[in-house]
């Protein structure tokens, strides 16, 4: 793996580089390159991205929309690729090209995930397109748990770990807290203001003091549980739809059509379960392996650690939550785990895998029977674990109300909404509510 030839960053000639090289992300580089961010996790990046920049990187998260990232991901990479990939790299793409980036002092950051489905390769994808693109001069830094690949100038040190994974707490925490106010909230962006100023705050306690940062945990969850609850509202009847489905899709607005605006709009209350769980799985899988297909038991033992340990921390958050006000935590992974019930096998486990599955007993379980299962094109996996078990989960769950949305290129808003409004139609005529909405 080499660095860029020129000693000077900023003067690179990109005809001198060999474009079978990965492009190192240098020290620098650290100094004075932007790092640019999909915009895969909205609320939760923005968090992470303030520990980031705590550490010395520059970076933005991206928010570029509209037809030309479509485009740029429909020129820059193959078609049979999922809609995901193509929307990443179009963004990054579209971004680069959009004149508002010096093109010699940005870099960009994704995710490898290092399991079996598509979202290891993204970065290679990347790579290519960028190439094709004639910015192949471009770094590309790997965000991955597994030290993947290896940057001089990107480095995860054990706190910015820490921090990171703290940060995705208090996200988990705010998305869930705020989708059980905002659609109550009697001045619209009250929500939306809380989730700011709670950011600014949780990222000027890592700037002030991290271990201090640390130890406010609890009392933080309490002083959010208490500041959400205070939010002026109206008690109203209202739909509760849950969202899952591919995690890009799922969270993501740039893919999904800004879902969670459009069913507010229809006078839903929206559920995500949050990112936690995801990671938790991951890691969970270890474990399963083993017990599946045999393996190394003190790396399982070793797991087992690390998953009690995550356990606590989730009880901690819940009675945090509970003591200090009426709405519900995000739920934990292994309530989530447990209600899966043998509706698909725990080795199903590419993509959200087993996981989604298991997600939407547990939101009909907690009386969210609506559920939006957001499908990207070309995703195999989440067309078994989502799609492919709803006729299992309506057999389990009678009341289940589950809709499968298609999300690909050439797919309308007109047409996702149309088959959203007819499940939120299905959804009062259950509940007899003329009143709703
Ligand atoms: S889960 Fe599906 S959409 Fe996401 S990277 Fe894998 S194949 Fe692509």
């Amino acid at each position: 793996m080499r660095s860029p030839p020129a000693a000077n960053q900023h003067s690179i000639d990109t005809k001198a580089i060999n474009m079978e090289q990965r492009i190192e992300f240098t020290r620098e580089m650290k100094r004075d390159y932007t790092i640019l961010i999909p915009n895969m996790l909205p609320v939760h990046l923005k968090l992470i991205k303030s520990v980031f920049e705590l550490h010395g990187y520059r970076m933005e998260l991206l928010e570029n929309e509209g037809p030309e990232v479509v485009e740029a991901g429909l020129k820059y990479v193959h078609n049979d690729t999922c809609y995901p990939a193509l929307l990443c790299i179009g963004q990054f793409i579209s971004a680069l090209q959009s004149g508002k980036y010096d093109v010699h002092r940005t870099a960009l950051i994704i995710t490898q995930t290092g399991g079996g489905c598509r979202a290891s390769n993204y970065i290679f994808l990347l790579r290519k397109a960028l190439k094709k693109a004639g910015l192949g001069f471009v770094p590309v830094i790997s965000l991955n748990p597994l030290g993947m690949e290896k940057n001089s100038g990107f480095r995860i040190t054990l706190t910015l770990f820490l921090q990171a994974m703290m940060m995705i707490l208090y996200a988990d925490v705010l998305m869930c807290l705020k989708n059980q106010v905002e659609p109550y909230e009697d001045e619209a962006e009250t929500c939306a203001r809380l989730m700011e100023s709670w950011a600014a705050r949780l990222t000027e306690q890592f700037r002030r003091d991290p271990r201090l940062a640390a130890l406010r945990f609890r009392a933080n969850l309490g002083r959010i549980a208490r500041d959400f609850d205070r939010v002026p509202h109206t008690p109203a009847e209202k739909i509760q739809v849950g969202i899952v489905g591919e995690i890009y899709v799922k969270y993501s607005q740039l893919a999904n059509n800004h879902l969670e605006r459009f069913l507010l709009s229809q006078g839903c209350e929206v559920h995500v379960p949050g990112l936690m769980g995801f990671l938790l799985n991951a890691l969970d899988h270890n474990i399963d392996d083993v017990n599946l297909y045999g393996g190394s038991r003190l790396k399982k033992a070793g797991v087992q650690v690390v998953m009690r340990w995550a356990d606590h921390i989730e009880r901690v958050i819940a009675r945090s939550i509970r003591d200090n006000c009426r709405l519900e935590p995000p739920a934990p992974y292994r309530v989530t785990r447990r209600k899966l019930g043998g509706v698909l096998g725990v080795g199903c486990k590419m993509g959200e895998g087993w996981l989604l599955t298991a997600e939407m007993c547990e939101l009909i379980d907690s009386g969210v029977p609506n559920i939006v299962c957001v499908q990207p094109f070309g995703c195999l996996p989440n067309h078994i674990a989502g799609k492919g078990t709803i006729r299992a989960l309506r057999e389990k769950y009678p009341s289940a109300n589950i809709v499968p949305i298609d999300y690909d290129p050439g797919a309308t808003r007109v047409n996702q909404e149309n088959r959203l409004k007819l499940m939120l139609s299905v959804a009062r005529e259950k509940v007899g509510g003329a009143g709703l909405g």
